[in-house]
């Protein structure tokens, strides 16, 4: 079987960002970019499968700019088998990068999509589910245990007060959660191998997709930040302060 994982590069998870002076967006110039947290998760997920012999092939996708192929490499460090960058330097929206790898299936024809449950740069939450319903795929969100069985694929997913465990017919689209695995450390020796495996580029128009956005970000703005707080000397001063300046008792 083989799968495919997309990969997005976002800003580094330590960096602390900031929005831009016109408020349009944040600023990535001369930031730290990595993988997004949870494709790392996927990509070690889908070396899992292929190292139980659940998979035989695992590919790697990332759709933006061309310095994705340092994504690429990551995902292909830490095991992935080879590397397909769709270049483009338009702001690709959840919808367009469904879209975009909805045409991947169609010509690679993996046996199943192991996604991040969302990117921490747009916390969209949008591109996994989108891809399920484009393909009309079963789909388990949020996965933090995943078995592959014969034709089938068991996802256990943590929802309010339990387990949930789904079994789902393949091909299916899966997404991680946090605590699914933790992601190995990529050796020297694995980038230096890294390097020599096929990365190929594609264009979102030789795939035949308009990703033109459907959104327009209107304004971006940095939280309002906390007013300092006090130390009262004793519990009557506090009430008294509950009932009179915050007025919520
Ligand atoms: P989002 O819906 O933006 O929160 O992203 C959810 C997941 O979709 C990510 O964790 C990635 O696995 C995948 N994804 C989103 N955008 C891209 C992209 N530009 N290239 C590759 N994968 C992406």
């Amino acid at each position: 079987m083989k799968v495919l994982v997309p990969v997005k590069r976002v800003v580094d998870y330590n960096v602390k960002v900031r929005v831009k002076s016109d408020h349009t967006g944040v600023d990535i110039a001369n930031v730290k970019m990595s993988m997004n947290p949870f494709d790392e998760i996927a990509v070690e997920e889908a070396v899992r499968l292929k190292e139980k012999g659940a998979a035989a092939e695992i590919v790697a996708v990332s759709c933006g700019v061309a310095q994705c192929q340092e994504t690429l490499r990551t995902a292909m460090a830490i095991g992935a088998d080879r590397g397909i960058l769709v270049q483009s330097d338009a702001e690709l929206q959840p919808l367009a990068v469904a879209k975009l790898l909805k045409a991947l299936v169609d010509k690679e024809q993996p046996g199943l999509v192991v996604l991040g449950k969302q990117a921490i740069d747009d916390d969209a939450n949008q591109t996994g589910q989108m891809l399920a319903a484009l393909l009309d795929w079963p789909q388990a969100t949020n996965a933090s245990r995943v078995e592959v069985q014969g034709d089938r694929v068991q996802v256990t997913r943590e929802v309010d007060g339990g387990l949930e465990t789904l079994s789902l017919a393949l091909p299916a689209v899966i997404t991680t959660d946090l605590r699914l695995n933790e992601p190995r450390y990529v050796t020297l020796p694995n980038i230096m191998k890294a390097k020599k495996k096929p990365l190929d580029t594609v264009t979102p128009e030789s795939l035949g997709v308009d990703v033109a956005p459907r959104l327009k970000t209107l304004k971006v703005a940095e939280p309002p930040s906390r007013a300092a707080g006090v130390i009262v000397p004793d519990v009557a001063t506090l009430v008294d302060k509950l009932k009179n300046e915050a007025k919520v008792v």
